[in-house]
């Protein structure tokens, strides 16, 4: 097939971390986060590989719709909660249990008519300072949540770091007593951590965390992968070598002219682009994998395809499979040279990428 790129999401490995999670915080239950088409690996494939999950987050009522279409009936928490009263009812109908972050939304439950139950999670904000109520606010809405007849169990208090990747910073740890605090003597469940906290904050870990980069295997700890940590990529992104050119000493490679050829030397053509979401701040010198040996990007990536240097690789041919990212090549690299994080890459495949699913407990 012509200009064939693909994204192969590696079943197994997100069973795999899964089980590094629960390894990492023992007892403690599991939000398998699959916001954003599970990180971009694919929603309900993300979701039945990770059926073994506590419960599942999303960011959307229609998120958890097409994880109920695909009949997995795990708990599933929407973060972000309700938008509009008539959420409510979606919540409902498909046992979704919204996050309570703010007076808008506990008034439209307060206001609520509907005796069925709703298990429901109040968010405070300990210093992250984007979703959740003021700490001094913490015993009043849960007094408030608890005196609702429609509110079911116990209530699960939740609270986001915004510094947990930096281990060596105090603000988790201040965050964290802040916390306990706010909720000492307080009935519920307790849920903290992130991926971050998971692995650097064992304090953090509480009755539930919330587990999202990963299960993909990705870390966001600077120079630091996610196998580093003990976990497995869970996709690989490949394209296709379609043309191999000799380009001449001093000639200039691509838009810009920003790669100056120093010999004349074997340059190859690779069917990909920011067009299928490989980044376009990718600089000269970011590796690809050929033939499982590194060589190395030269100019500009344009949309449709990039240019990489072929002196190392005489063996190349035209068709051979390039690899940008993949259990070889961590893409924590990848986020690295084009100045964001391997989370923005995975979650950026276009829609011209075929994505195919590969289990090697198959094999
Ligand atoms: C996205 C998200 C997570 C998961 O974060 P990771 O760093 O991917 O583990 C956890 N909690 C909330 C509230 C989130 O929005």
């Amino acid at each position: 097939m012509s200009r064939r790129v693909t994204a192969t999401i590696h079943l197994d490995a997100l069973r795999d971390n899964l089980a590094r999670v629960r390894e990492l915080a023992p007892g403690r239950r599991v939000v398998a986060v699959v916001k954003a088409d599970g990180y971009g690996h694919g929603l309900e494939r993300v979701a039945r590989a990770l059926a073994d999950a506590d419960a599942f987050g999303v960011a959307s009522i229609a998120d958890g719709e097409r994880i109920r279409a695909i009949g997995l009936d795990n708990r599933i928490v929407v973060l972000s909660g309700i938008d509009e009263p008539d959420d409510l009812k979606a919540m409902r109908s498909l046992s979704l249990e919204p996050v309570v972050h703010h007076d808008s939304q506990l008034a439209w439950l307060e206001a609520d008519r509907d005796p069925s139950p709703l298990r429901v999670w109040l968010k405070i904000d300990t210093g992250m300072h984007r979703l959740g109520f003021p700490m001094q606010r913490a015993a009043e809405v849960y007094a408030r949540l608890a005196a609702l007849p429609q509110v079911a169990g116990r209530i699960h208090w939740l609270t986001h770091f915004a510094r947990s990747d930096e281990f060596d910073v105090s603000a988790t740890a201040e965050q964290t007593v802040r916390f306990d605090a706010v909720i000492a003597g307080l009935g519920g469940e307790r849920s903290l951590a992130n991926s971050a906290a998971i692995l650097g904050w064992p304090a953090t870990h509480g009755d539930w965390v919330r587990a999202g980069g990963v299960l993909y295997g990705v870390s966001v700890i600077a120079g630091r992968t996610g196998a580093d940590f003990g976990f497995r990529s869970a996709m690989t992104l490949s394209a296709r070598l379609i043309a191999i050119n000799s380009v001449a000493r001093g000639e200039a490679i691509g838009y810009g002219g920003s790669y100056v050829c120093p010999q004349t030397m074997p340059v190859g053509v690779v069917a990909i682009g920011y067009g299928d979401g490989y980044p376009r701040h990718a600089d000269s010198g970011t590796p690809v994998l050929l033939r499982g040996r590194a060589a190395a990007i030269i100019g500009r990536v344009s949309m449709d395809l990039i240019t990489i240097d072929l002196r190392q690789h005489p063996e190349a041919a035209i068709g051979d499979e390039v690899v940008l990212w993949g259990p070889q090549l961590p893409v924590e690299a990848i986020g690295e040279r084009a100045d964001t994080i391997g989370y923005e890459l995975i979650c950026g495949m276009t829609r011209r990428v075929d994505f195919v699913e590969r289990d090697d407990a198959d094999a």
